[in-house]
């Protein structure tokens, strides 16, 4: 996986930044972060985990510090043990394969980090009923019995699980403070409207600001006069801050919910709308893509693609229209820079060597060099054991390489042949 991702932390605050989207992204190949665990099936689980690569100037310090970790989503999967160290996790929506281990991280958080409490995005309309069942859920963490056995009460409100449960709107944005990349480098998180059949769901990007002192690219091939008249005239020349989009993830969603002006008529959006559309627009531009793939076959009729709409979910023929309205099939070096993991795969479409045979089919050409697929949720016994090729061309984190399994798949032909 091209991107990786870095973090140290010393506090745990957000604020809402009043600042407007910046439209104008500067792109690298390299991002701060990596995946380092991805589970997900749908209607099972999705869990998603991020950790910061650590900064050169930190890896000389004596104190080594633990990589700092997000996460998307919180369904309960097989890659928990490595979410519990999410300092943040950003929750696409309330079906509880996103949700149901969120209270567990936070215990397990708390347990794991000298009682930190993690923070969690929330889509603002779910705020009361996660606020509800954390309260049920903490009054039945601290229920007891007396010795008599013939009294239970619970131990009040001093036990309520540690969470900070931030709302979050489309359009929103907040700083991740106390996540740092080196001393120049901090990290922001924004939110975009998308569509999952009428429930309230959210796609996110996360952004980096980095502090640097040279000039903005467009001034650096002109000499000092031209410069210093620049200036005169109150031109600023200083690149400041370079700002990039790293990560994007897309939630649950159906195809309508991607494409780039789609959801709302230009008439009818407001400020925070505005912002939406532009935040999702930007996350099409993300060094690294995290993109719902619930249906594989692309042989799959009308009816199908139907049900796709109806259950707000992606179907793989949708992928060229989507990737098209964000200029994402165009012939460009841009691609080979980016990468998409898809997620979320129906367990229909099993086992793993046939889920990536769909998908190798589907794919639009142009992106299917840079596809990774998070596909170790539809593994069968036969494909987990040691030996089989599906397990030599898994990585670490649960994820395989579109091309490697084509170029493995091939391989293996050639020999029967
Ligand atoms: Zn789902
Ligand atoms: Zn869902």
């Amino acid at each position: 996986m091209k991107p990786t991702i870095c973090w140290c932390y010393i506090t745990l605050h957000c604020f809402l930044l009043c600042s407007s989207p910046s439209l104008s992204i500067t792109m690298t190949s390299t991002t701060h972060w990596t995946i380092k665990s991805a589970w997900s099936k749908a209607g099972v689980g999705t869990n998603i985990v991020l950790e910061l690569k650590c900064a050169p100037d930190n890896a000389k310090t004596k104190t080594k510090k633990r990589p700092a970790c997000v996460a998307f989503d919180m369904g309960a999967t097989p890659c928990f043990d490595d979410a519990i160290l999410a300092k943040y996790v950003f929750l696409s929506h309330g079906h509880i394969d996103h949700v149901g281990a969120l209270f567990s991280h936070a215990r397990a958080h708390a347990v794991s980090c000298g009682g930190e409490a993690p923070t969690y995005f929330v889509p603002a309309q779910l705020l009361p009923q996660i606020e509800q069942c954390r309260n049920a859920m903490s009054m039945i963490d601290s229920f007891t019995t007396t010795t008599s056995g013939d009294e239970n009460k619970t131990t009040g409100r001093e036990n309520l699980l540690k969470m900070t449960l931030v709302p979050v709107n489309p359009g929103d944005e907040f700083l991740l403070k106390g996540i740092t990349y080196g001393s120049k480098t901090n990290f922001f998180v924004r939110a975009f409207e998308v569509d999952h059949a009428g429930h309230t769901a959210l796609g996110y990007t996360i952004g980096s600001r980095t502090k640097t002192a040279g000039l903005k690219r467009e001034y650096q091939n002109l000499d000092g006069d031209a410069i210093r008249e620049l200036v005169q005239s109150g031109v600023r020349v200083k690149a400041g801050t370079v700002e990039k989009i790293e990560v994007a993830y897309s939630g649950d969603t159906c195809r309508h919910g991607l494409m780039k002006d789609c959801l709302h008529s230009p008439e009818s959006m407001n400020e925070k709308l505005s912002k939406s559309a532009t935040f999702l627009q930007q996350a099409f531009q993300a060094e690294l893509l995290i993109c719902e793939l619930t249906f594989l076959d692309s042989a799959e009729d009308e009816t199908q693609r139907q049900r796709s709409v109806e259950r707000g979910h992606l179907h793989i023929n949708d992928l060229e229209v989507i990737f098209a309205s964000h200029g994402r099939l165009n012939s460009n070096n841009e691609n080979e820079t980016k990468s998409i993991l898809f997620y979320h795969l129906s367990g229909r479409y099993g086992p793993a060597s046939r889920a990536l045979d769909y998908i190798a089919a589907g794919l639009p050409s142009q992106i299917r060099n840079s596809c990774q697929v998070s596909i170790k949720s539809l593994l069968s016994e036969k494909e987990k054991a040691a030996g089989h090729g599906i397990q030599q061309l898994l990585q670490p984190n649960g994820c395989v390489s579109v091309e490697d399994y084509l170029r493995w798949k091939k391989g293996k032909n050639n020999a029967k042949a």
